[in-house]
């Protein structure tokens, strides 16, 4: 096989398989010229290979170019080697962690281009059930997220933070993320910088040794209030003190520090153990004109600007006469339900996680919200139970995770039968799965609205109104 790896001047993301063909088990290389056929909701191009689908990082619809295949078996994957024909919307990524990070997939298209292309994955999807509004953009598609999490390692000798490689547990130093708050990268340098002086050690997943395996910052964006979440093997942390007193002299906008112990060989971030080193462990941020306290593993939306759209938009769309019973279905910490109160007269949230739970029960009462009541539970079990007992509900607001929501909720919501559903969600695929349920049980869909919540990133946001048909 020609060796043309030194000329390669696409992505080489991917090209994790190193043997050559031959042994048992071992892969087969071969090279060849495609063309883009389309991009995928991940952000990959789709080649065509010997009449199958292949998946390519950093590749534009209409491209051609030079492809290594790589069969396994029967499974096939490809690497770009390099854009023979690049595509007018092709740009220089920013970030020049881009070829290795998985964080990002479309900062090598244009922003315009970028949320051109979501608008159409999201049209693709939902034009059988109404129009869809232009997308909504973001003034500078940068430093956006709130949430920011690096990884610790030793790198030739040095200790440093990042991001898994794709498919790899091979840490790349990120001194700066493009898309997260500056603030957080400050947070990462300085921790980096004092764990050296006080010989704490990042966490080594083979041996098992080692302090920090993790950290996670957050930021509240309005309040400039900070979270650190240190996430380490055990509860042993000997210089404790000084490490946190030092850490906060350097960043007074510091209000709290958690240790989260996480033993487990996992890919998941934090343990189920916590313990609060410094502050109340939990912090505030403002959204809408309401204060929110978050604690560490509820969630929050990463990108407040485009949440504050997003809201905005999905009360709009609701349009409130002052007499409602809402259902703020997946509350989380209770942003929606308690942003809203004051338009309808009551409102119930349900929400799995206990602690954003206890979260949103607080906030409702910081925010001198009293017509709100928050419970813990799975959201379709609630619904079931409501529906049983023969509850009402005028709007129902729901914002599942990715996974979309289940049949559960679904089909006892379509027995209540609210007005209006109006569906938020980062995830359009389980979306409209969940929008045909809907529309073949009675509601139909007036519109559909996606928000650029993820710039460079494949992510899109989507709210959708759905109204009863009434016959
Ligand atoms: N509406 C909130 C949270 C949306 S994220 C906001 O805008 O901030 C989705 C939320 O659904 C998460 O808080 C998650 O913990 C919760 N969740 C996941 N599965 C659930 C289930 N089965 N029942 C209820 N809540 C669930």
């Amino acid at each position: 096989m020609k060796k043309t790896k030194q000329k390669f001047k696409g992505n080489n993301k991917k090209n994790n398989s190193k043997k050559a063909s031959g042994k048992r088990g071992s892969s087969k290389k071969e090279i060849v010229e495609a063309k883009c056929i389309d991009i995928d909701a991940e952000g990959k191009g789709i080649v065509n290979y010997n009449g199958q689908e292949i998946r390519i990082s950093n590749l534009i619809k209409d491209e051609t170019a030079k492809i290594e295949i790589i069969k396994k078996g029967r499974h096939i994957t490809g690497n770009l080697l390099k854009v023979l024909k690049p595509s007018p919307k092709r740009v220089k990524a920013r970030c020049p962690h881009y070829d290795k990070c998985g964080g990002c997939q479309l900062q090598h298209m244009s922003y315009k281009d970028q949320f051109q292309h979501k608008q159409l994955m999201v049209e693709k999807l939902m034009k059988p059930f109404a129009k869809v509004n232009s997308i909504i953009t973001m003034d500078n598609p940068y430093d956006y997220r709130n949430k920011a999490h690096a990884t610790y390692s030793y790198k030739n000798g040095k200790i440093v933070s990042g991001f898994y490689e794709e498919k790899s547990h091979k840490v790349i130093p990120v001194d700066r993320c493009l898309i997260q708050s500056t603030k957080a990268d400050d947070i990462h340098k300085t921790i980096r910088k004092l764990m050296k002086s006080f010989k704490m050690n990042p966490y080594d997943e083979d041996t098992g040794r080692g302090l920090i395996r993790h950290v996670l910052v957050k930021v509240g964006f309005a309040t400039k209030e900070i979270m650190v979440i240190l996430v380490t093997p055990s509860t042993m942390f000997a210089s404790k003190n000084n490490f946190i007193k030092a850490l906060r002299k350097e960043h007074p906008e510091i209000k709290t520090i958690i240790m989260n112990i996480n033993n487990k060989r996992t890919s998941m971030v934090l343990g189920d153990r916590e313990k609060v080193l410094y502050g109340k462990g939990t912090i505030q941020d403002t959204l809408c004109g309401y204060t929110f306290n978050i604690s560490s593993k509820s969630f929050y939306q990463v990108n407040p600007k485009q949440t504050e759209k997003l809201y905005g938009k999905a009360i709009e769309m609701a349009n409130f006469k002052g007499n409602e019973v809402v259902m703020d279905a997946y509350s989380g910490i209770g942003t929606i339900g308690i942003i809203l109160s004051k338009n309808v007269k009551s409102v119930i949230g349900v929400e799995l996680n206990k602690d954003a739970v206890r979260d949103s029960i607080k906030n409702a009462k910081q925010n001198q919200v009293n017509n709100a009541r928050f419970y813990q539970g799975d959201a379709g079990e609630f619904m079931l139970k409501m529906k049983e007992s023969g509850e009402k509900l005028d709007v129902v607001i729901m914002d599942p995770p990715r996974s979309g929501s289940d049949e559960k909720f679904l089909s006892s919501l379509v027995k209540i039968s609210p007005k209006k559903v109006v569906y938020i969600s980062c995830n359009p695929i389980t979306q409209a799965r969940d929008m045909k349920f809907l529309a073949k049980h009675g509601y139909k869909a007036e519109e559909i609205q996606p928000v650029d919540m993820f710039p460079q990133t494949a992510h899109v946001e989507c709210v959708v109104l759905m109204s009863r048909v009434d016959k």
